[in-house]
């Protein structure tokens, strides 16, 4: 059986972790799709003390953003969208993202971060 998939590997997720994958697999001349929205990493908004190079505090939208170079330099592809489906296949993956477009994939790496949870603070309880 043969399937001609869009990509050989699709990232979910553009914080540090789905930058970093997409640059270890975009370095190997695979093809590559990173897909979600920068602004929405927990980096975004923070600033890194502890970075291997830094010495000094550094930005993470800068971090961000200069990831993003660098995965483009190695030629991955970049949606700027939700993945809202993911549907397996007899072999790889269907995405379906927030504006319907589909896509297959031999392989997918989950890198979504992490949501905390919220304190449940019950006030008449005492807690
Ligand atoms: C104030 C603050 C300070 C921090 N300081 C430090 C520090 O000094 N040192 C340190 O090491 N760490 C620090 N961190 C933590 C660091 O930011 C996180 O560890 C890091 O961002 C986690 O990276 P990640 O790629 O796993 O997840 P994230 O950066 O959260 O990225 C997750 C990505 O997945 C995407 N995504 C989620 N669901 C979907 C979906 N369905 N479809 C498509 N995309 C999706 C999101 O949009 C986002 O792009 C700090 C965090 C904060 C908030």
């Amino acid at each position: 059986m043969t399937f001609n998939y869009d990509y050989e590997i699709a990232i979910i997720g553009v914080g540090p972790a789905g930058i970093q994958a997409g640059l270890h697999v975009g370095r190997r001349k695979h093809r590559v799709v990173l897909l979600g929205k920068i602004e929405e990493s927990a980096l975004w908004s923070a600033h890194i003390e502890n970075y291997f190079g830094f010495s000094e505090k550094v930005d993470g939208k800068f971090l961000l953003e200069e990831g993003l170079k660098a995965v483009k330099k190695f030629g991955i592809e970049l949606i700027l969208e939700d993945v809202v489906t993911i549907e397996p296949l007899d072999l790889g993956f269907k995405l379906i993202t927030e504006k319907e477009r589909e896509i297959t994939s031999l392989s997918l790496i989950l890198a979504m971060g992490v949501k905390r949870k919220k304190r449940c603070l019950d006030r008449k309880k005492g807690l």
